[in-house]
């Protein structure tokens, strides 16, 4: 299924940070009292991704809000300056739009967020760039009606834009003396009115400053949050795993425990049931076990079981296949889609090979290493049968081949 982009990005970022291991660094920096607009490399760079992808989308909104806005006060200029309109108009939108334009197209080829904040500052830069030539061009007014258009873009840049504070207080402060340098330079103001504006724009600076550096500290303190949030769920993950595996799993050899046998057979008589195939089980003990125990003690037995059991894996197949300690020195292989006879020459190869690993049992009655005897038996689930049935009969089979001397394989027949 196709995602939305907004929330394709968002995985996306949050992916960014599933990348980030170092859960210190986050919780060392979270406890700061005040967020720093920078972070240690690595971190920095995927906070910088992060942002990338969560403000694009409102960036790109912001801006088009921008450019409506600063078009719509062509109608300002006609009512205040009809006289010099050609030169205001050029000014707005043979300079300004078509950059606010340029700016906007960037976003959507921007692959950073560097590239982004970059464009959106250098714009608003040049925007309030142009508001300060409409002040050269009006200059015979000596009410500088203009100056409230620099404060206006000027935080604009600052509150609006969702520019970072480096970015907005390049803007902020390029537009303000570029102000005072026209002013200086090109317009015959009196002093009193040249002290009094710089006052404003000098703390309209500040104040949007502080603004936008709470505001980015803010959005900083998010990412961390969320990141560490992200690792702490990504760690209850892996713990949960690791247990359910401890759970499955007997802790002598590595194979599954019984436990997981008797789960893992439940789920594959149902699906054997429904598609109707067989399901076989090997019943596997070892021979005269108490006897080696005796002889060689228990630490060598327990060895002896290890050995087994990574024998009897190889002979797990297929996804339906299983081997799973039983319990004490007995073992099970489930076979799914295998019938009685296929099973028989799998368990006359397991009595095979368990032989073949030549380990040495003086007590043994049957042979001087180490033997198994097998008993095998087979179902087609059906209504009616249970798999505890198949259990049995399998057991059954295994005391028969006991029975007729051990180290053999005895197959249960209906
Ligand atoms: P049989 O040929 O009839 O199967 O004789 P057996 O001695 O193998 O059978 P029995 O059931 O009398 O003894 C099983 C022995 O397996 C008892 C115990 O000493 C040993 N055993 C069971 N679990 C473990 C284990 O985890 N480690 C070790 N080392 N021995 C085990
Ligand atoms: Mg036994
Ligand atoms: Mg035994």
């Amino acid at each position: 299924m196709k995602k939305k982009g907004n929330s394709t990005s968002t995985q996306a970022s949050l992916l960014a940070l599933e990348r980030f291991k170092d859960k210190d660094l986050i919780e060392k920096e979270l406890a700061r009292r005040l967020i720093p607009l920078k972070f240690p490399y690595k971190l920095e760079e995927i906070f910088l991704e992060y942002h990338f992808r969560n403000t694009l989308g409102l960036i790109k909104f912001s801006l088009a809000v921008g450019l409506l806005l600063y078009s719509s006060f062509g109608i300002l200029d006609y009512i205040l300056y009809p006289e010099v309109i050609n030169r205001l108009w050029l000014l707005r939108f043979g300079v300004g739009c078509p950059v606010i334009l340029i700016a906007l197209v960037s976003f959507f080829l921007a692959k950073n967020d560097r590239q982004v904040q970059t464009a959106y500052s250098v714009a608003i830069f040049i925007v309030g760039l142009t508001i300060v030539g409409m002040l050269i061009v009006t200059s015979y007014d000596v009410t500088q009606k203009y100056y409230a258009g620099v404060m206006l873009v000027m935080f604009y840049g600052y509150v609006a834009s969702g520019m970072r504070f480096m970015y907005a207080t390049f803007s902020g402060w390029g537009i303000t003396i570029g102000y005072l340098v026209v002013v200086l330079f090109f317009l015959e103001s009196n002093p009193t009115f040249l002290i009094s504006n710089t006052f404003f724009l000098v703390s309209s600076n500040l104040v949007g400053m502080l603004g936008s550096f709470l505001f980015e500290e803010s959005k900083r303190r998010d990412f961390l949050l969320s990141a560490l949030v992200i690792m702490e769920r990504k760690e209850v993950e892996a713990a949960n795993r690791a247990l359910e595996k401890l759970s499955n799993t007997d802790p002598l050899t590595g194979i599954a425990n019984r436990r997981y046998f008797e789960d893992f057979l439940e789920r594959e008589w149902k699906h054997a049931m429904r598609y109707e195939y067989p399901i076989s089980l090997l019943m596997i003990d070892i021979d005269y076990f108490k006897r080696y125990n005796d002889h060689l003690g228990h630490q060598a037995g327990d060895r002896c079981l290890v050995q087994l059991a990574s024998v009897l894996k190889e002979f797990e197949g297929r996804p339906g296949d299983l081997v799973a300690r039983y319990g004490g020195e007995e073992f099970v292989v489930i076979l799914s889609g295998t019938d009685l006879d296929d099973a028989v020459r799998i368990a006359v190869e397991i009595r095979r090979r368990v032989m073949a690993l030549k380990i040495l049992h003086p007590a043994s009655d049957v042979s001087d290493v180490v033997t198994v005897s097998i008993g095998v038996s087979s179902l087609i689930p059906k209504p009616g049968y249970s798999k505890e049935e198949l259990i049995k009969t399998a057991d059954l089979a295994m005391y028969r081949a006991k029975a007729m001397g051990r180290n053999c394989v005895n197959a249960f027949k209906t």
